[in-house]
């Protein structure tokens, strides 16, 4: 019985992050693990809602309430069962999800909600260090095999709910190490990548295979894989950087997509190069988006020794709580998100658009004329109108585009797989999963578009129980998303 006086007890209150000065100058995560005595008494602030909203935040369908009284009474070997229950990588979302469940919280409509994230995060923790976390092999093989095309966190979680299920499971990866965008996109102070090598080795005891290196479209075709495997999963992300090629000096020197930055820079941490080309030591800085690839950049900048950073987002400055006229409870506010990378310098500067990277005179951007601008949407279009008056340049060595992604590459994969990029740049799935090309399957970024760690997990899950009932195998296996399903700010 949940204590139903937890929450007027104890504040919301998280592990305190690292110091900047001590974290800017390594590449650790920012939050150490939180006390026992701390991450148990925000556990007993869980209210264990009759109808827990918690629930429909998450993708996943995490049992939210169950692990968080798990945690309370400090049953971690139930609580970790529970949250693996629902979600095969939970030492993933747990340190990077933006948390949909915490917006959705019972709590948070009058009071801050409960620390689900931070609660998950620690259990998974708990299961690795003691011990919980063991290879799940299937005890009956089903003779049918399955490829699938990308090792992100979609082709991980539909690679180990397949192998679990008897298949034999073989992963392709382009990249020489596994795990998507885990691994080479989001910094070590994220996550660190033995966090990621921990779980793949759950993976490779379980019997999935992996083959890195192996850039299926190029070096194996999509006949190939059609000859050798029952179905095919495509999860290979929506990694086609959006640019700004219109703006005049966008071929300048030291302009540059926000991911030409990440991947080495992921690199040489991991100690598989010496350097990167592109070092923001000594140089003023400019990020072009206001998002979380933006501030991830903004860590990394002032990790490898910037001289200056400025975020530039084109949105005016969202509120600091959610404003009246935004959907209520339980959607997702729009407000001012405050990352770890910002409490540890630089500046934002919003509702600024660039019009130019300036030459100096050597082929090098020199700076950016910025004007201020307006976007609105008008008869369902985004119209973007400038103050020409506004005009003016800001110093920069260096400008990294962080404004977004614009679905799957065009790579010749597809064309040999018969399937087709819709205007989003992403492929369409049948309610099953499947795409227009038969026993081909999609999941994740390349169906969704650019989004979320949790949403590609679930969507990993949700695809794999299609293949599996495909490959007509006795019972079911958990769907927790349907192609069609929307985060809850969406759905209303
Ligand atoms: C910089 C950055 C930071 C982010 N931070 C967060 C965050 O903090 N929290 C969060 O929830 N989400 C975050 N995201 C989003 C999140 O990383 C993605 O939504 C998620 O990784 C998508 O998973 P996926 O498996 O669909 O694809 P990906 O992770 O993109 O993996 C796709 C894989 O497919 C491989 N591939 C592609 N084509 C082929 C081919 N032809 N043959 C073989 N392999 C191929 C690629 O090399 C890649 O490894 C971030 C994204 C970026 C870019
Ligand atoms: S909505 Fe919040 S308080 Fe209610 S069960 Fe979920 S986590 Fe607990």
């Amino acid at each position: 019985m949940p204590d139903p006086n937890g929450f007027l007890r104890y504040e919301r209150q998280l592990p305190k992050r690292r110091p900047v000065p001590v974290r800017i100058q390594d590449w650790h995560e920012v939050y150490p693990p939180a006390g026992e005595e701390l991450i148990r008494d925000q556990a007993t602030r869980c209210m264990d809602c009759g109808i827990p909203f918690c629930h429909e935040g998450c993708p996943l369908g995490n049992r939210i309430p169950d692990w968080n009284d798990l945690v309370r009474t400090g049953a971690w070997a139930a609580a970790a069962e529970s949250l693996h229950a629902t979600n095969n990588f939970p030492e993933f979302t747990g340190r990077l999800c933006p948390a949909p469940c915490e917006a959705a919280c019972v709590l948070g409509i009058g009071d801050d909600p409960v620390t689900i994230k931070q609660v998950e995060v620690e259990i998974a923790n708990h299961a690795f260090d003691l011990g919980y976390v063991q290879p799940q092999v299937p005890a009956t093989r089903s003779g049918k095999s399955v490829a699938v095309v990308g090792s992100g966190p979609a082709g991980l979680a539909a690679a180990q709910q397949l192998a679990r299920a008897g298949h034999a499971v073989t992963v392709f990866e382009r990249d020489d190490r596994i795990g998507g965008l885990l691994r080479y996109g989001i910094p070590d102070f994220k996550i660190e990548k033995h966090v990621v090598d921990a779980r793949l080795a759950q993976l490779v005891a379980e019997g999935v295979e992996f083959q890195t290196g192996v850039h299926v479209g190029l070096d194996v075709t999509a006949d190939d894989l059609r000859d050798r495997f029952d179905a095919v999963l495509l999860a290979c992300g929506a990694l086609a950087g959006r640019d700004t090629t219109e703006t005049p000096g966008r071929d300048l020197a030291g302009v540059h997509l926000a991911m030409e930055h990440l991947v080495p820079a992921n690199r040489v941490v991991a100690g598989l190069q010496q350097s990167t080309p592109i070092d923001a030591a000594g140089k003023h800085v400019i990020i072009i988006g206001g998002g979380d690839t933006g501030a991830d950049c903004l860590g990394v900048a002032h990790r490898q020794g910037a001289a200056s950073v400025v975020q530039l987002d084109q949105y005016p400055l969202p509120p600091e709580a959610r404003a009246a006229e935004q959907h209520p409870w339980p959607t997702w506010p729009v407000i001012l998100r405050n990352y770890p990378a910002h409490e540890e310098g630089g500046e934002r500067v919003f509702g600024v658009a660039v019009q130019e990277f300036v030459d100096d005179g050597e082929g090098a951007v020199k700076a950016i004329r910025i004007a201020n601008v307006m976007v609105e949407r008008r008869d369902g279009r985004r119209v973007v109108t400038v103050d020409e008056e506004s005009r003016r340049d800001l110093r920069a060595d260096l400008v990294l585009l962080a404004i977004g992604f614009e679905g799957t590459e065009d790579s010749p994969l597809l064309a040999q797989f018969g399937v087709t990029r819709n205007p989003r740049g992403a492929l369409d799935a049948a309610g099953n999963w499947q795409t227009s090309a038969e026993g081909v399957f999609v999941a994740g970024d390349m169906h969704r578009g650019a989004s979320l760690v949790v949403w590609a997990i679930a969507e990993g899950r949700a695809a794999a129980s299609a293949i599996h009932t495909y490959l007509g195998s006795h019972g079911d296996l958990p769907a927790p998303v349907a192609p069609s399903s929307q985060p809850l700010a969406a759905a209303r």
